[in-house]
């Protein structure tokens, strides 16, 4: 028999991809500290300057001032890694303060650090789930992928809920035996429609049903509530979310994922999750930036309001110029192309003609049909910068022949 090309059977599915226009190509680019949202971009070995327009680090407090000089600090203290899983040795003080200090962000009891927000969703659903016997998982149909990873890695059975519609997971809950354990898992802001989740009217349902709720707040810690601790605390429900997960890489700037909850809960994860138990920890640099990090932004309700005005007025300036922006009620300001090959064209003519860094968001990240490009304004994008791009946008449409707004 032929031994197989396993090489050739792995490239044909590459190719398979490269086909329907949605090969992903990493731009190269270099962050500058203190110019954010200007970077350098290497390519074809020539350095170009760009503005970045799809980063999430919504704030930029990836180049704060507090939180350079913190990492900086916590490694000519403590030096480069942790030197161990959290279990044996790994576990160091910076790691400590900052599970503290977000118990006290989420008013919870107990925090609980992982290597990503993707992982502590995977580890704390998978476990969660096996905790409970018998448990049904309701999951909303947009969840993201480390959720989904979550939920099928804790194989209980589990019910796709319809897109933040109420009626269908209360006829789903109402449906399920009352006895048994439910979670219903969500998220406040989606990421690629920038939606909000009815964080109150969930937690109302799962309270009459008897469930557990788990509120994924990654696109919201930091952007959202008096202190920036999220939706559920701009919606004062903060209390009511069972267990809330964020990420410290996003709007907070540096990288990292956590889980608050009460402490038999938290503690449960701490003890029987494989992805907090068998893997190195975070460096305590690292922790020690995402702690400055929390601390000014829980304060910086400034930041948090200009964030605010950028998008909003990032979303009226594109509508004015007639391109098909998507009406969101967040920081997330989708514009719409509608197919995978187009998308990467307007993305490669904004890039390469006029120094505008926005990557192509195709399936399975967004439903075929509904490509497009993800625009992030942050507090640092100027008006000439949303001059500049509306400008920009305006040629690229008209020279790539894209669909206007209606
Ligand atoms: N949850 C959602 C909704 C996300 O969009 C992401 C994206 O990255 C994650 C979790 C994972 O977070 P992290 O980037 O910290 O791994």
């Amino acid at each position: 028999m032929d031994s197989m090309n396993y090489s050739d059977k792995f490239g044909q599915a590459v190719d398979a991809l490269k086909l329907e226009g949605r090969y992903r190509v990493f731009a190269n680019i270099e962050r500058r500290a203190g110019r954010f949202p200007a970077a350098y971009r290497h390519h074809q070995n020539e350095l170009a300057e760009v503005t970045v327009w799809c980063s999430n680090d919504y704030l930029g407090m990836g180049q704060h001032p507090a939180v350079i000089s913190a990492m900086q600090d916590a490694i000519a203290t403590c030096g480069a890694g942790a030197g161990g899983t959290r279990n044996i040795s790994g576990t160091t003080h910076y790691h400590v303060m900052l599970e503290a200090e977000l118990a006290d962000l989420h008013r919870k009891d107990s925090a609980l650090l992982f290597s990503s927000g993707y992982v502590a969703n995977e580890t704390a659903l998978s476990a969660l789930a096996n905790g409970l016997p018998g448990c049904v998982i309701l999951s909303d149909e947009m969840n993201h992928a480390s959720m989904i990873a979550g939920i099928r890695a804790g194989g209980s059975e589990k019910r796709i809920v319809r897109h933040n519609d109420l009626a269908h997971l209360e006829a789903e809950l109402a449906a399920l035996d009352p006895g048994r354990p439910k979670i219903v898992a969500f998220e406040s802001v989606y990421s690629m429609d920038g939606d909000v989740a009815p964080i109150a009217a969930y937690c109302e349902l799962a309270e009459r049903y008897g469930a557990m709720t788990y509120l994924d707040e990654v696109h919201a810690v930091g952007l959202y509530g008096p202190r920036g601790a999220g939706v559920a605390e701009r919606d004062g429900v903060m209390d009511r979310v069972t267990v809330i997960q964020g990420t410290l890489g996003k709007a907070f700037g540096v990288m990292g994922g956590y889980i608050a909850g009460a402490e038999p809960i938290v503690d449960y994860v701490r003890s029987f999750g494989p992805g907090f138990i068998f893997t190195t920890a975070l460096p305590p640099a690292i922790s020690a930036g995402a702690l400055a990090s929390l601390r000014v932004v829980r304060d910086a309700t400034e930041l948090r309001d200009r964030h605010q005005e950028r998008a909003a007025t990032l979303k009226r300036r594109l509508g004015e110029a007639g391109l098909p922006v998507m009406a969101t009620e967040s920081h997330i300001v989708p514009l719409m192309v509608g197919d995978a090959r187009a998308c990467k064209a307007a993305s490669d003519r904004l890039l390469d003609h006029h120094g505008i860094y926005v990557q192509p968001i195709n399936y399975p990240t967004v439903p075929k049909g509904t490509e497009r490009l993800r625009l992030t304004p942050s507090p640092l994008h100027g008006d000439a910068e949303i001059d500049r791009l509306i400008d920009a946008l305006t040629d690229v449409w008209r020279s790539i022949g894209l669909k206007w707004a209606a």
